[in-house]
């Protein structure tokens, strides 16, 4: 059987890097992780329950209340979040969620906590995985690294239309501020901060569209799995040379 590797995508809020881990995903087959949706699920619990989010303490005395896991929809052909057995997928993507994630994600046993699950989920390889810290602190030997950019302006329109079409309201003020809001947190953190490997490769998206941006990486991505699993002819023909 072929051998798979970990392909880890970091970078700024709302720069299109779970459409682009879908989109290789499903081309290699492997299994997209939203790593994001694993610290909006955390942070979803503690506003139902109306614990206060900058209280470290009693956000980490519940993480033992907390339970995450991922399904497939078949209908929808996507990779669900589910808390406590409770499909959560669309209630994550809430404004009240956007606003307050950044300061679950800033708790180092939160972090823990998350991470060990993250790297459980990658133990047979073969996995696309997005996130902030994926390439620097999840999986520091992931085969193929990618960081993703694009200017703000661009970033906050594309979600501003995603919100729109999901009947979510809010301005694109609003939008581009908590993206602003959200990228100065986490990048600035003690614990884990955003930065870009130094293996990985950096893609500014501002001017490429998807289908560009998907073809290039999937390219990339084919020739370090094509160089893990040499074809028979070529281990032939390099013995033979050896002969
Ligand atoms: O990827 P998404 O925008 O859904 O992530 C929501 C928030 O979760 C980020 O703004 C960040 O604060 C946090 N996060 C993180 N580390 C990750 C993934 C997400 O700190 N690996």
């Amino acid at each position: 059987m072929d051998k798979k590797i970990i392909i880890a995508i970091d970078g700024y809020s709302s720069c299109g890097k779970s459409t682009l881990a879908k989109d290789l995903a499903k081309a290699l087959s492997y299994t997209y992780i939203d790593s994001g949706a694993m610290y909006r699920a955390i942070t979803l619990y503690m506003i139902q329950n109306e614990i206060d989010v900058n209280d470290a303490e009693v956000v980490v005395a519940n993480l033992d209340n907390i339970q995450l896991s991922f399904k497939y929809n078949e209908i929808l052909d996507r990779n669900e979040t589910y808390l406590n057995d409770r499909n959560v997928e669309e209630l994550i993507r809430t404004p009240i969620v956007s606003q307050n994630v950044s300061e679950v994600s800033i708790i180092k046993e939160v972090r823990q906590f998350l991470v060990k699950q993250q790297r459980q989920m990658g133990d047979s390889k073969g996995i696309v995985m997005d996130g902030r810290d994926i390439g620097t602190v999840v999986f520091p030997e992931a085969e193929f690294k990618i960081f993703l950019t694009a200017d703000v302006n661009t970033r906050a329109q594309r979600r501003y239309d995603e919100m729109l079409r999901k009947g979510i309201t809010i301005s694109l003020e609003e939008v581009k501020q908590n993206l602003e809001h959200r990228d100065n947190i986490d990048t600035h953190r003690a614990e884990s901060p955003l930065y870009k490997a130094d293996d990985a490769i950096l893609l500014d998206n501002s001017i490429l569209n998807r289908d560009q941006q998907f073809k290039l990486v999937l390219n990339m991505a084919k020739k370090i799995i094509e160089n893990l699993n040499p074809k028979e002819e070529n281990i032939n023909s390099e013995e033979e040379m050896v002969d």
